[in-house]
């Protein structure tokens, strides 16, 4: 029997459930033989925004995701997950841990169950588990694209960010300078800059539109430039 299933193919949340309920009462010895390399490899085998998006509806919220948490009677989503950080927060009942201890909480199970349930949902088999030569290679690739996904996404925001500061700077400046023009600013050093000031304001709305500068294609094109530049 081969000792890793390469494949990666998610389970339903149903199967989970099954898997949960159907485990075999394992030994403490048997347990042990769950090594860190396979946990590290569960581990980026299991994303945590996508485990946990598989149970609870989740929505951005700037860097962050947020959801109503299965842990409390939630109506207005308190569970946050940082994805750099790979870790989730309650802020209604302080449940917070990396992507086992949600696994855990959520099937009431111990630790070594939780990486059993998130092995077999990434179709790993765990018992005695060294990573495969092509596992490990598989693994480093979706390691460095989910880095690679996370370092874009921090490049994105911070522009995103920097495009709207700027937009709502230059749209007060105009709200100013069309008041001075409608109320008649006889003083024509001030005249020239109220009209200055809604020229830009105007230019940079037809500059987002005519160069997407917030479009997703073009961040994308301009992330992978200064990726190679680097
Ligand atoms: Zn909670």
């Amino acid at each position: 029997m081969p000792d890793t299933v390469n494949h990666f193919e998610l389970q339903s949340n149903s199967s989970l459930e099954q898997v949960a309920e159907a485990r075999p009462p394992r030994s403490r010895a048997e347990r042990s033989r769950i090594t860190p390399e396979a946990i590290e490899a569960i581990r980026a085998l299991s994303p945590i925004e996508q485990v946990i998006g598989e149970h609870v509806q989740l929505r951005r919220s700037g860097i962050e995701l947020k959801g109503c948490c299965p842990f409390h009677a939630d109506k207005t989503p308190s569970l946050y997950i940082s994805r750099t950080k790979a870790v989730f927060r309650c802020h209604g009942c302080g449940a917070g841990g990396d992507v086992f201890e949600f696994i855990r909480l959520l099937h009431h199970c111990s630790f070594c169950e939780s990486v059993e349930i998130l092995a077999t949902r990434a179709g790993i088999q765990v018992n005695g588990f060294r990573p495969s030569p092509e596992l490990a290679a598989k693994v480093a690739v979706l390691k460095a694209h989910y880095q690679d996904e996370l370092a874009f996404e921090g490049f994105r925001n911070h522009r995103l960010e920097a495009i709207n500061q700027q937009y709502r700077s230059l749209g007060r400046a105009a709200a100013y300078a069309e008041n001075c023009l409608r109320a008649g600013e006889a003083d024509p050093y001030v005249h020239d800059l109220a009209w200055d000031a809604l020229k830009r304001f105007i230019d940079f709305e037809a500059r987002i539109e005519r160069e997407g500068l917030c479009e997703l294609d073009v961040l994308k094109t301009e992330w992978s430039k200064l990726r190679d530049v680097a």
